[in-house]
């Protein structure tokens, strides 16, 4: 079974509506949305949801007030102030430590599960497909984007399914990794501008690092030919190939707004360039 990556090195560079056009291309895929964050491929692919699981990524406080004999070591050991004087629980500033539980001399405080979020399994038009929610202010995104991997990877196994295109979350954090992790190829989207290519150069050196073959599309390659030529220059040097370099096209912005990718929406010039492109990586992949 092989595995792909959609990443960026910050939101907003097309990459989810290249992974959503990449699902019209493939009858041998799972797809799985891990930009948990602020998950959207779900707006072009709705999904109908056939399973729910919830998700528990931090642990919380519990304090029984029965036990409590008020000492306030916990007040006094919380370095995030999250138990007030008065013996109560501020849940937001909970980082789930353990060390109230730890120090109270009465085994008051307990640390039970937090629900954190939801996760999902689902079937498109495409095909099968693995998703989540996290809840607002909740930290737990990696761990999130591990419980999706492995429920798309359930799912390819059920379903006979060869191949995981993973729509990844941007930047460079803890998401990022474990959306990148093992997998035989990462696809970056970048846009010729000055931020988009020092964040490109950040991203290619964690997937350097974690020795994951890379290789780079540059979205809206039109709107500044000279950025587009720099971050040419610079996979040239660093042995990455550039698969697709797509020009800005409004289609993209029409498609999504029929809820449809673009694929199914257009049979354009920017179409037959994400064609060209998967052509590509699927013979990255095959290699
Ligand atoms: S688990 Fe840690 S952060 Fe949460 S209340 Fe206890 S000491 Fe504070
Ligand atoms: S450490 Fe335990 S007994 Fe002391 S105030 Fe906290 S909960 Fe109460």
């Amino acid at each position: 079974m092989k595995q792909l990556t959609v990443i960026s090195g910050k939101g907003g560079t097309g990459k989810t509506s290249i992974t959503a056009a990449f699902a019209s291309l493939v009858d041998n895929a799972v797809l799985a949305d891990c930009d948990v964050d602020a998950a959207d491929l779900h707006l072009i692919l709705k999904p109908e949801i056939k399973k729910t699981m919830g998700f528990h990524g931090l642990k919380i406080a519990s304090i029984d007030k029965e036990k409590c004999t008020d000492c306030k070591k916990c007040h006094e050991n919380c370095r995030f102030d999250a138990i007030d004087e008065e013996i109560n629980l501020i849940k937001e500033s909970c980082e789930g430590c353990g060390v109230c539980e730890y120090v109270c001399p009465v085994n008051a405080i307990q640390m039970i599960d937090r629900d954190s979020g939801f996760s999902y399994i689902s079937e498109t038009r495409f095909g099968p497909m693995a998703h989540a929610v996290l809840k607002t202010a909740e930290e737990a995104s990696g761990k999130l984007v591990t419980v999706v991997r492995e429920n798309a990877k359930t799912l390819a196994e059920e379903k006979k399914k060869d191949l995981i295109i993973i729509d990844g979350p941007p930047g460079i954090g803890c998401p990022v990794i474990s959306s990148i992790s093992g997998v035989d190829l990462v696809l970056v989207v970048t846009e010729p501008t000055l931020s988009a290519i020092h964040d490109l150069e950040r991203i290619l050196g964690v997937a350097r690092h974690f020795n994951i073959p890379a290789v780079v599309c540059i979205n809206k390659c039109d709107i500044n030919e000279d950025n587009t030529r720099k971050i040419e220059r610079y996979c040239k040097n660093n042995n990455i190939d550039v698969v697709g370099k797509l020009p800005y096209d409004t289609v993209v912005t029409e498609a999504m707004i029929h809820e449809k990718n673009v694929i199914e929406f257009s049979k354009g010039v920017f179409s037959d360039k994400i064609v060209d492109m998967w052509n590509k990586i699927q013979r990255r992949l095959a290699a």
